[in-house]
């Protein structure tokens, strides 16, 4: 099959694509989980790039260079902080990932890859975010012109689990 959604485990600093997504928050100045991880393997120049953008609201997401990762663009997405889920929650993640697919086929990108947004600082419910990444994807991967393969890395291996679940329920 052309267009394809792989569930990988690993460290998606390491990935050799078109796209990373950081799941960044709104100032896009940084902070802890992935989004450290990928600054500090990028280097400096990420964050001085990431200084001219004004910062990003919830939901929507701005490129930039890799720098001196293996991946040529970083796609930042400020993903929902869970607050119960009657804050627009669910809807806003799933604009995270229908966002970051538009600028990557926008960026004529082949391949990308997300982190699990929203899962860990942000304490998104993780069985209902997979479900909510496996479904938006899979839905842009039917239409897209430039996007062919995406993999959703999941640092650990209980995010694994239930990602690889929801992608064999979909
Ligand atoms: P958020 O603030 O959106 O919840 P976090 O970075 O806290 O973002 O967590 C999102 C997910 O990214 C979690 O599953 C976390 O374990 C995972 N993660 C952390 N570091 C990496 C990495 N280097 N590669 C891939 N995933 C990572």
């Amino acid at each position: 099959m052309k267009h394809q959604l792989n569930i990988v485990q690993g460290d998606i600093t390491k990935e050799r694509v078109d796209a990373i997504v950081n799941a960044a928050n709104t100032s896009l100045l940084g902070g802890g989980g992935v989004d450290g991880a990928i600054h500090r393997a990028a280097g400096p120049q990420l964050l001085e790039e990431c200084r001219t953008l004004g910062g990003c609201p919830t939901g929507q997401a701005k490129a930039t260079k890799g720098y001196r990762l293996p991946a040529r663009y970083v796609l930042h997405t400020p993903g929902p902080i869970w607050r119960g889920g009657t804050k627009g929650e669910p809807e806003l993640l799933r604009q995270c990932y229908q966002n970051c697919l538009a600028l990557a086929e926008e960026l004529q990108c082949k391949t990308v890859a997300f982190p699990s947004i929203s899962t860990g600082i942000y304490h998104f419910p993780l069985e209902q975010a997979a479900g909510i990444a496996v479904s938006t994807i899979l839905d842009f991967l039917k239409t897209s012109q430039f996007v062919e393969q995406v993999k959703m890395v999941c640092f650990d291996g209980r995010t694994k689990g239930v990602y690889d679940a929801a992608l064999a329920e979909a």
